[in-house]
């Protein structure tokens, strides 16, 4: 049997090998597990640090969060790192925790539906067919791009790239390149290819609110210290979390406290962009912290250049040679990057599972909404985890700190079933909806649901199914250890 072939069974499967099934698999190991897989369909670990490599791809979230507490990192070289260094630090720790056998990459998974006389899940990859007792899915809510449904775009004749699926063999020098979307991806990307275009085109719908970025490199002495003092870093790291967890009553209780970043906010934007028509056109009309906050201190000036056009009347189609917009305008385009972001709230791995009563996950979520007790297990999906699952996204914070409180919840429920040799682990229906209408009670207040924009968080009935509504302590509190109580064991 070659080494690299999936094995009949498995106690438990991991789907995805970003920062969820490098955490899962860690912690495994050090519990002495032996029978698990993580698979993933690209071909290293990394996740959406792996896939995302556009030009200027960095972390937005300060470097000092973006490591797991029980593995520092030591060596990020500046306060906020690049997507360079994030995808270094994950393949070091695969290499350091000796987890990689464990991990089965270009394995595509294609479907699960539970097995109710077996009491496990049938699994179906494009490496193969296996069971698994527990099925945990960690492909994370922005891993499938969002295509804008554009008419024209698929006769264009130039290239197409999505910020996700970046082909570092198109040469962009000289060329007249477009991007669509004015997101988290695109100002980060913008300011890179405005530099080497002959021509940019930003395609803008709505404006996003962008603060100054407060990066700088570590000095040597800071570099040094990360190394030798680790508790130096551990005061630092506490530090910055809580440093951002004081933001968190702007977004869930009083909008009006985005006020200080709101002039930040303006402040950024008028240093660099001075005439009054595109001031206006970049300016937003709806609460900061409503869509995520952006963080750039080089979209402005990019905006501003000689070689970048601001555009935004809406796109009507894309031709075979660029984008018309409805007043008529062709915009001729040799490369047209979608910065569009992703299926957030509808990514099709839901469509796959299949649980206890025949249905996907997506037709579960379809009666009511996306939903799932402490953002991990859903009523009618047996042994199934969920990480960075419903509810569980941040808008100020890193969400590592989130899946290392889901990583001890989901352990301390696999510990329960074995403890107690039960097979079967199901969310009574009543604890996931009783979660589920505090969430959207608390969401009421929220910027999110009263600011006045349309974004990612909502779906398609304006329900938030993305973001938590506290604090991110409350959240490692309520899932410290596994309830038993909220579960019906088998
Ligand atoms: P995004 O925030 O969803 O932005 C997509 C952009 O495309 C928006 O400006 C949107 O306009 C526009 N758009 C979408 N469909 C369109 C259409 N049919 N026509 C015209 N414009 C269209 O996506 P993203 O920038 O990829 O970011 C997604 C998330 O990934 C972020 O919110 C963040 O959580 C994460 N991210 C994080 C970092 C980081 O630094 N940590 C970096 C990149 C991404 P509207 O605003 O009008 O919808």
């Amino acid at each position: 049997m070659p080494i690299d072939s999936l094995p009949m069974h498995v106690r438990v499967l991991c789907v995805g090998a970003g920062f969820g099934g490098l955490g899962l698999a860690i912690k495994l190991r050090e519990r002495g597990e032996r029978d698990f897989l993580v698979i993933d369909k690209g071909d290293e670990v990394g996740g959406t640090w792996r896939a995302n490599s556009y030009p200027g791809a960095a972390c937005d979230v300060p470097s000092q969060l973006y490591s797991f507490s029980f593995a520092p990192n030591p060596r990020w070289t500046r306060s906020y790192s690049s997507q360079r260094e994030i995808w270094a630090y994950l393949r070091r720790l695969a290499d350091q925790t000796g987890v990689r056998d464990h991990f089965r990459f270009a394995t595509e998974f294609i479907g699960a539906t539970w097995d109710e006389a077996g009491r496990r899940w049938q699994v179906r990859t494009s490496a193969g067919d296996l069971t698994a007792d527990v099925l945990v899915s960690a492909a994370g809510a922005l891993s499938e791009p969002q295509l804008p449904p554009i008419a024209g775009l698929t006769g264009f004749a130039g290239t197409v790239m999505h910020t996700a699926c970046w082909d570092h063999t198109v040469e962009l020098a000289g060329k007249r390149v477009a991007v669509i979307g004015t997101g988290a991806s695109a100002i980060q990307i913008i300011p890179e290819v405005a530099k080497v275009a002959a021509h940019l085109d930003v395609f803008q719908r709505t404006p996003p609110w962008v603060i100054s970025r407060k990066d700088r490199a570590y000095s040597p002495f800071e570099r040094w210290a990360f190394h030798h003092l680790p508790w130096l870093q551990k005061v630092y790291r506490t530090g910055v979390y809580l440093g951002r967890e004081s933001s968190v009553p702007a977004f869930i209780l009083k909008p009006e406290l985005g006020v200080v970043a709101r002039r930040d906010a303006l402040a950024n934007l008028r240093r660099s962009i001075t005439d009054p028509d595109l001031l206006a056109r970049l300016t937003p009309d709806y609460a900061i912290g409503c869509k995520r906050i952006l963080l750039s201190n080089d979209y402005y000036p990019a905006l501003a250049r000689d070689n970048v056009t601001v555009v935004t009347d809406p796109i009507t189609t894309i031709t075979r040679t660029g984008v018309v917009t409805s007043d008529g305008t062709g915009h001729l385009t040799d490369v047209l990057i979608l910065a569009t972001g992703f299926r957030a709230t509808n990514p099709p791995i839901l469509q796959t599972i299949t649980g206890s009563d025949g249905l996907t996950l997506a037709q579960a979520y379809a009666r009511s909404s996306a939903s799932a007790y402490k953002g991990t297990t859903v009523h009618g999906f047996p042994n199934l985890f969920q990480l960075t699952g419903p509810n569980t996204g941040l808008g100020h914070s890193s969400m590592v700190f989130m899946i290392e409180s889901q990583l001890a919840y989901i352990l301390s429920a696999l510990d329960a079933m074995q403890t107690s040799g039960h097979r079967r682990l199901e969310v009574r229906r009543q604890a996931q909806d009783r979660w589920s209408t505090d969430i959207q009670r608390r969401m009421k207040r929220t910027v999110w649901q009263t600011g006045g924009c349309a974004s990612w968080y909502l779906d398609r009935r304006g329900r938030n199914i993305t973001l938590w509504p506290r604090s991110t302590f409350a959240f490692r509190w309520l899932l410290r250890r596994f309830d038993r109580d909220a579960y019906e064991l088998a």
